[in-house]
């Protein structure tokens, strides 16, 4: 057997952060200190920092600048944009349209918003992931007062029809809020033209290989959604407390550099995703998740039949692999994750999966790991599966 490797492959749970962002970050943990809000010249270095941050977004983005609004990442943003728009506009109407496969940022805040006396509509999912903007259209109401649907998923990587729903909810005059963590330097994002459609867009740096901590809130021009934290005067009254600077300066540099090449940054992904892909469907009894072409260029999700993808996880890490699985190993049970459940995966089959997402932390080599480590390791679970036999063992009732 070949050397035990390190091989990250969990790119849609967090990133590294770039030497070059770091490098960004360090003159503003230690000499260059001041508060942005200060008025001498470390204060106003600090505030020149964030505004060129600024800056790097808004290009970053086809956006502008003053459309920037720095928060603590993307569960804030989420939060602020769903909150901030239902309780401003809460005396046009009380009803808001999202998907059942959305962050939990998103789901929780909603769940929230019911106590208060909002109605929250749940959009279903095709067994692919992908939501039909027609149904997003049936469901608007006289009372609906925003739609968020996510850009992409990161549990299966479904790429969202966007555009057309962003155009749907102009045509009804009902703000659109979108949830755009995961594609951030795999979809060219243009809010000026492309995406005009698109009112509120959530970000979250560790996820472009920033640093962790920080994110933003895309907030088009003229839309008004309640402040979101009370204090001081920054973000222009909008979201206060002192500013991240250090987080702000990284994301800037970090967000430049994601956005750089985006082309040939998913071709290259994409290219270890397929061989990976090719390799692991040679595996018996296995199922991708998700479109197999509208999706993101590094995500792959798996099902295997007669294992738990809990087992396989801890199995893979033994091997130096860093993956993830959709039966819910974070809060103890192994409830599958909602998002296997809403694209229709039956518990038995959702309880064997397991997501690998890539990104600048690998190379060929890892893939030739993977493909090495990951077919032994199902063949061993399922070696000691009561349920399960070869298939030349089978007799035809099994069939
Ligand atoms: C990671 C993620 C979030 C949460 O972002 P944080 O910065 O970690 O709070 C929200 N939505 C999606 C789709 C994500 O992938």
């Amino acid at each position: 057997m070949r050397e035990k490797r390190f091989v990250y492959m969990d790119h849609a749970a967090t990133t590294f952060t770039k030497p070059e962002v770091a490098e960004s970050m360090l003159p503003f943990l230690k000499e260059r200190f001041g508060n942005p809000s200060s008025i001498y010249s470390i204060g106003r270095e600090g505030k020149e920092a964030v505004e060129k941050a600024r800056e790097q977004l808004a290009k970053a983005l086809g956006a502008k600048p003053e459309e920037i609004y720095f928060t603590s990442g993307g569960t804030e943003s989420d939060n602020w944009a769903v909150k901030g728009t239902a309780f401003s506009r809460r005396k046009k109407g009380k009803h808001i349209i999202t998907t059942t496969i959305e962050h939990h940022a998103m789901l929780y805040s909603c769940e929230y918003l019911v106590t208060q006396g909002f109605d929250v509509t749940y959009l279903p999912v095709d067994s692919y992931g992908l939501v039909d903007p027609e149904k997003v259209g049936a469901e608007i109401r006289e009372d609906t007062i925003l739609i968020s649907v996510m850009y992409a998923n990161n549990e299966i990587g479904a790429i969202e029809p966007i555009r057309e729903i962003g155009a749907i909810a102009k045509e009804n005059d009902i703000l659109f809020h979108n949830d755009a963590v995961q594609v951030i330097g795999t979809v060219p994002l243009e809010m000026k033209h492309k995406h005009r459609n698109v009112d509120m867009l959530s970000l979250s740096s560790h996820k472009f290989y920033g640093p962790k901590g920080i994110g933003a809130l895309y907030l088009r021009e003229g839309t008004e959604i309640e402040n979101h934290i009370h204090g001081g005067g920054q973000e222009r009254g909008k979201r206060a407390g002192t500013e991240n600077v250090a987080g702000i300066v990284g994301m800037g540099k970090a967000i430049e550099l994601a956005t750089a090449n985006i082309e040939d940054h998913n071709e290259k992904i994409k290219k270890m995703r397929d061989r990976l892909l090719s390799g692991i469907q040679e595996i018996s009894s296995c199922r991708l998740n998700g479109h197999p072409e509208k999706r993101l260029p590094g995500n792959l999700n798996f099902s295997f039949e007669y294992i738990e993808g809990e087992a396989l996880l801890l199995m893979l890490d033994e091997m130096g692999i860093c993956s993830s699985t959709g039966s819910a190993c974070s809060s103890g049970s192994l409830e599958p994750s909602h998002v296997l459940r809403a694209i229709g995966l039956p518990p038995e089959i959702a309880q064997g999966s397991l997501r690998l997402t890539l990104g600048d932390a690998n190379s060929e080599e890892d893939i030739d790991y993977v493909l090495n480590i990951l077919p032994k390791t199902v063949g061993k679970l399922r070696a000691m599966s009561p349920f399960y036999k070869p298939a030349n063992m089978r007799n035809s009732s099994d069939v």
